[in-house]
């Protein structure tokens, strides 16, 4: 086991669900096991014991709307109306739905535009007023966010490579050179999203 295990073993030991004495504890324990290693992706999206999964999807979602803002402001000087003029990853085509009819925002509005949305609806005291259960009505949002955020991570993916790349670098994984995590981390959690069809 290399050094790096090792002290992230003893980490993970340390950090319990249990010792946070907070409202927002699902929330601090989130952010404390991503300090200490976002390359543990089966860890990451697992709800702690006896907590409720939608609040942790919750949490993971208003998590990656922060992580996202710093990949789009890197993604800025490169990704344009001249370079995107159209929002697309790899082949596909998407438009943007916030505006009142979907319509085709070039790529970097899309991301701000759906960012902002999607930040807006997270933090709504209308959908979501509590931290503690997630009302059944607004299950289905998690659904379209966690699909229009991942379309900003392939954006960067198949059209912006270098960014991606040294973005997950630095911003994601600052304990150990590990790439594609937050690829993987939404990709994963999209999928169970997605997979609770019911709340289409
Ligand atoms: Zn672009
Ligand atoms: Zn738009």
């Amino acid at each position: 086991m290399s050094a790096d295990s090792t002290q992230n073993c003893n980490l993970w030991r340390e950090c319990r669900f249990e010792g946070i004495q907070s409202q927002f504890a699902l929330q601090e324990y989130l952010q404390e096991l991503v300090r200490i290693d976002r390359s543990n992706v089966e860890r990451l999206i697992c709800a702690p014991d006896g907590q409720d999964e939608e609040i942790w999807q919750f949490e993971h979602l208003r998590l990656l709307c922060l992580d996202l803002n710093y990949l789009v402001i890197q993604l800025e000087p490169e990704c344009n109306k001249e370079s995107c003029p159209e929002m697309k990853a790899d082949e596909w085509l998407y438009l943007c739905a916030a505006h009142i009819q979907p319509q085709a925002c070039c790529a970097i509005d899309y991301a701000f535009h759906t960012l902002d949305g999607a930040t807006s609806l997270l933090n709504s005291n209308k959908y979501f007023p509590s931290r503690m259960s997630i009302m059944p009505t607004s299950l289905k949002h998690f659904q379209s966010i966690a699909r229009r955020l991942y379309r900003i991570f392939a954006h960067a993916w198949y059209h912006h490579r270098e960014v991606f790349d040294s973005f997950e670098v630095r911003r994601v994984c600052p304990i150990r050179r590990c790439n594609y995590t937050a690829h993987w981390v939404l990709l994963t959690m999209c999928k169970r999203v997605l997979e609770r069809g019911v709340f289409v």
